[in-house]
This record gives structure tokens, C-alpha cells and sequence, in this order.
């Protein structure tokens, strides 16, 4: 979704809070695609200060399918986001370097969606479990080690261990 920004910029101390919804319904990324299943209300604060700087936070939580490091099965992770951003009116950049103006400015719009994304990128979880003593997948046969402890007849190649292994070297290459 697009917010559009110019009466923020003209009108010296206009203040306003709005309620938006972000219309990201997955996250695509070198990680692969998620989807988001659950979005929080978000209220956004804009504010211009003295027609020199435009003010804009909020915060919200956004919930995403991640999928577990050892097994692969889908963790919903919840991602707090919070949005603090200071625009120069003068410039039109966050920081005095900056020539092109932030990459969630469109023109005079605010793409919601991209600056979501871009929360949701830098608060991306380090590490995600299914549970802290997920067994993961057996090396051998690809079956989830957490659905039962019977070991495979390792002696025996299985055909669906190709597929798993690429999926771990996709991983390991990011
Ligand atoms: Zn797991
Ligand atoms: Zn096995």
C-alpha cells in the first residue's frame, strides 16, 4: 500500500495518525519465499516538525511461516516491527549524504510494503527451531528424526536424498 505524502510536506505541523495495513502477504528473499500469515493493526505517525523534517513511526508485529534450520518444517515466527524514520524536507533523505532519498519513497508516496519488507529483512531471526532439541532430518534417508527414533537401513541409498541435500547447499550459500 501507498501513502501519499505531499500534504505532510507542504503544511508546516500537520499531524496525523492513520491506521494501514500492509498489503505484504509473503516475503521473498535469497532464503527462498515465506508467507505472512498474520498482520497487526498498524498505526502510523506522521508529523511534520517546523516544515524542516517529517516524521514517521508506528510499530507492528507481523507473523511469518519460517521454516525450521534442521528439519525444514514451517515455524510461524512473530517479527516485531517498528518504524522510525526522519525525512529532511530540504533534501528529501534521511542523512544529509544520501542523494536519491530512501528507498521507501515513491515521488511523494510512502511504500508501506517496501518499508515492512525492509523491517522484516533487518529483524530476520539469526537462528529458527521447530524446538530447541530438533533432532532434524536423517542424513541418510531424508526422513524427519522427529516423527520416530526407527533408523533407516543406511546401507540402502535413497533417491529423496538428492532432493534434501540441495536444499541444505540453497542454505548453506546464503
Ligand atoms: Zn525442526
Ligand atoms: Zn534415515
Amino acid at each position: 500500500m501507498k501513502i501519499e505524502l505531499s500534504e505532510f510536506f507542504s503544511n508546516e505541523g500537520k499531524t496525523e495518525n492513520l491506521n494501514v495495513v500492509s498489503d505484504l502477504d509473503s516475503f521473498e528473499s535469497k532464503l527462498g519465499s515465506f508467507l505472512i500469515t498474520e498482520k497487526a493493526p498498524f498505526e502510523l505517525h506522521l508529523e511534520n516538525q517546523e516544515g524542516k523534517t517529517l516524521l514517521i513511526n508506528g510499530e507492528t508485529d507481523v507473523t511469518v511461516n519460517t521454516v525450521c534450520d534442521r528439519c525444514l518444517t514451517d515455524v510461524p515466527t512473530s517479527i516485531h516491527i517498528t518504524i522510525d524514520e526522519s525525512l529532511d524536507l530540504n533534501t528529501m533523505g534521511v542523512t544529509e549524504d544520501e542523494e536519491e532519498g530512501p528507498a521507501w519513497l515513491d515521488e511523494s508516496e510512502l511504500d508501506l510494503d517496501k518499508l515492512v519488507y525492509d523491517e522484516i529483512l533487518v529483524n530476520w531471526p539469526a537462528k529458527v527451531l521447530c524446538r530447541e532439541d530438533c533432532k532434524g532430518i536423517c542424513s541418510k534417508c531424508g526422513k524427519n528424526l522427529n516423527l520416530g527414533t526407527r533408523s533407516c537401513d543406511r546401507s540402502v541409498p535413497d533417491p529423496r536424498m538428492a532432493a534434501i541435500q540441495d536444499i541444505f547447499n540453497q542454505f548453506k550459500e546464503v
